[in-house]
């Protein structure tokens, strides 16, 4: 049986944090929560969360520094904002610092659950694959567990690597712009302006870990002008 999603909610006000908590223990995933900044940010970097819903105006530390130090860890973990309505700048600031998506106050609930369940589709292709994916005959994936193989040594993923990876390898090998990557595995809006340099710091990344030289790479290969192949073979 698949294990429960756990959601952290990061989020001061009472009737909203016990609010929330109720509905998506109702559509069940297991939860917990935070209601100041430094509580949340704890439990965000100390806890094993599926997703994090957090509050930007927050007591102790706002949620814009928390996404940031989150994401300064490399926690890769889905992050959906709760912002100010109509606040362009807040949600320009969040995805910038890299949010997964935005939902702004007020929100209606069926919405967030909506968002909620989008950004864990996107970024479950590690978890709904749940197979060995093999490059060559040198590198060895397991896409649930986020770990592999290359020439009997062993290599670990972020979450946001094995989705990268995943969303290529179902592709089925064409390219694959940055920007649809952005939008696909990061879940930028289409036409944000966001750096595409995000997705080029990951493929060198992933590089170090499964070419066996990263420099010359066979299987996370470049194509000029069009984004990003995987090979498998
Ligand atoms: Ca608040």
């Amino acid at each position: 049986m698949n294990r429960k999603q756990r959601i952290l909610i990061i989020e001061d006000e009472t009737a909203i944090r016990t609010g929330l908590m109720d509905v998506f223990v109702y559509h069940g995933y297991e939860v917990d929560s935070a209601a100041d900044g430094p509580e949340g940010l704890h439990k965000a970097l100390s806890g094993t969360f599926d997703l994090i819903v957090l509050d930007v105006m927050l007591p102790g530390m706002d949620g814009f520094a928390i996404c940031d130090r989150i994401r300064a860890q490399d926690r890769d973990q889905p992050i959906i904002m709760l912002t100010a309505r109509g606040s362009d700048e807040d949600i320009i600031r969040g995805l910038t610092l890299g949010a997964d998506d935005y939902v702004a106050k007020p929100f209606s609930v069926a919405q967030l659950v909506l968002r909620v369940q989008a950004v864990l589709r996107r970024t479950g292709y590690a978890n709904d694959a749940g197979d060995i994916l093999h490059l060559g005959d040198t590198v060895e994936i397991d896409t649930r567990n986020l770990c592999g193989r290359r020439q009997g040594e062993t290599i670990s993923f972020t979450r946001r690597e094995m989705a990268l990876l995943a969303y290529l390898n179902a592709h089925g090998g064409r390219a694959v712009s940055r920007e649809e990557l952005l939008h696909k595995v990061w879940g930028y809006a289409r036409h944000a302006q966001i750096e595409t340099r995000t997705v080029d710091i990951h493929i060198a990344k992933l590089r170090r870990k499964i070419e066996v030289d990263p420099g010359e790479p066979v299987y996370l290969v470049t194509v000029r002008g069009a984004g990003y192949r995987l090979l498998s073979e």
